[in-house]
């Protein structure tokens, strides 16, 4: 493993820090001393992974997948016993998420390529692009801003600050200007400046849902009018820290508009980012990126091994 890496393992695990200390205080608590699995265990166990967000169906087939096989092996030792509970977890994320790139600066299936960011107000949908495009701008990668988020109050001004702090250049045209004519802009200017990465911000009010889908229908027809396969992304971000919520949340969403990939946020203020684990496979779509922590570089593109590692790695 390179600087780099290691690097990397080490900010995620700090970001990871309350998830993973609880999560690996109350299981060496439940394996102390233990080398069998019983009833009783594996109640304890399935309260363990229920408190740390797993979700019910995800946790529900990791306790079969651990009766499964504690009839076959028997374990020697806690350390065994132990490595047995994390593998299982981490087989359930290693079968459940597609492979995707895992750096900044791999060569993007198209140029431009539209990342279009959806997602419910407060979930950190400006602040994850500012980290997209510091990462992205970072590589090498010549990044476009769309202020397309035109509803709320000050959102233009606020993703201007976080722009220029990235480095990167914002399209807008103020508060209140039509989204999708922001979006045109932003399209356009990325073809003539032969950019790399167009991020586009959007608004997530709720309270008119209808509306809302329309928005963002318009957006996407209108960014075709200038390339056919744009948004080639779309990425709902979650709020980590509202758990099971996020699930409920995202099926709302999935159904109006076609996500393509999650960011899930806010991993470092909760105790609760088992809901890494069960997400992708309750919605059937990739996290492909993670937010863990409130400056430009707390993102990271999401990497199963080294999420495994930063959560349940001694
Ligand atoms: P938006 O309404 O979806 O655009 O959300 P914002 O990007 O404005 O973020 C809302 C709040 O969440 C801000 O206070 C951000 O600093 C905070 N935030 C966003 N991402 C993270 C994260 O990964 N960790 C933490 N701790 N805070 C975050
Ligand atoms: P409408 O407002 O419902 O008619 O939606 P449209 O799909 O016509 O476009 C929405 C916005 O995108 C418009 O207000 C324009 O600002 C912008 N737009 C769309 N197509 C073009 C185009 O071909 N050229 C330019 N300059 N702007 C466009
Ligand atoms: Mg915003």
């Amino acid at each position: 493993m390179g600087f780099f890496d290691k690097l990397k393992i080490s900010r995620l695990k700090e970001g990871l820090t309350k998830t993973r200390e609880s999560f690996q205080d109350n299981i060496s608590k439940l394996t102390k001393g233990r080398t069998d699995i019983d009833e009783e265990f594996l109640e304890e166990l399935e309260n363990i992974l229920i408190a740390a967000d797993v979700g019910v169906e995800t946790t529900l087939s990791i306790i079969d997948r651990i009766t499964e096989k504690a009839e076959k092996e028997t374990y020697r030792s806690e350390d065994e016993l132990n490595g047995m509970l994390m593998q299982v977890m981490a087989e359930m994320l290693l079968e459940t998420t597609e492979w995707h790139p895992v750096d900044f600066d791999a060569e993007l299936p198209a140029k431009p390529y539209v990342i279009l960011i959806v997602g419910v107000n407060g979930v950190g949908k400006t602040t994850s692009i500012a980290k997209l495009a510091y990462n992205y701008n970072k590589a090498g990668k010549k990044v476009i801003i769309a202020a397309a988020d035109t509803f709320r109050a000050a959102a233009v001004e606020q993703l201007g600050i976080w722009a220029q702090r990235a480095g990167v250049p914002m399209v807008s045209q103020g508060q209140d200007a039509d989204p999708a004519s922001v979006v045109f802009d932003a399209v356009s200017s990325a073809v003539a400046r032969d950019a790399d990465v167009v991020l586009v911000d959007t608004a997530g009010r709720l309270h008119n849902k209808s509306h809302l889908m329309q928005e963002l229908a318009k957006i996407m027809r209108v960014a075709k009018k200038k390339i056919p396969d744009a948004p080639h992304e779309v990425l709902l971000v979650l709020d980590g820290t509202t758990g099971q919520n996020a699930v409920a949340q995202a099926k709302e969403f999935t159904k109006c508009v076609h996500v393509t990939g999650l960011v899930v946020t806010k991993l470092d203020g909760t105790a609760k980012g088992g809901i890494v684990l069960s997400i992708s496979r309750e919605l059937e779509l990739p996290v492909k990126y993670i937010g863990v922590g409130e400056k430009i570089d707390d993102l990271q593109m999401f990497d199963r091994e080294k999420f495994i590692e930063a959560l349940l790695g001694k």
